[in-house]
């Protein structure tokens, strides 16, 4: 469940949601999404470069939410059955949660390729929210 529960915190990035932004450790080399705070990898407070990544990346796990999702969700789930939230690597390094779009949500699988689109997120008092989702690589 380790994708559901970091969501939340994910929405609270909104400058970096749309564009993926990422930052680049000076220290390590290692790659951190959102770029703020400290190093995901030798954890010390640093500067981070910022860049914004090509948008592909791999599944490394998937949860499918079909009930007692957060209320900024439930718009969503009243016309979707089910929403897949996947933890995604990006090929620079970073690691994410983001919902998956464009396919079957039960039908996502670790090591999935997929790629970034910007869709809409949710609606919350009036205002539709727009992020960033991934959907599937179709070869
Ligand atoms: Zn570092």
């Amino acid at each position: 469940m380790g994708a559901y529960t970091s969501v939340p915190t994910w929405w609270n990035h909104s400058d970096s949601r749309y564009r993926l932004v990422c930052g680049e450790c000076p220290e390590c080399g290692a790659v951190s999404f959102p770029p703020s705070g400290a190093c995901t990898d030798c954890h010390e407070r640093v500067e981070f470069e910022e860049f914004e990544p090509e948008g592909t990346g791999t599944v490394l796990s998937v949860t499918v939410i079909e009930g007692g999702a957060p209320p900024e969700f439930a718009s969503l789930l009243a016309t979707e059955d089910a929403i897949a939230v996947a933890v995604v690597e990006l090929d620079e390094g970073a690691r994410l949660p983001a919902m998956m779009a464009d396919c079957d949500p039960h039908a996502v699988a670790r090591g999935d390729r997929v790629e970034r689109v910007v869709r809409r997120i949710y609606e919350q008092e009036g205002v539709v929210r727009y992020g960033s989702k991934f959907r599937p690589v179709r070869e």
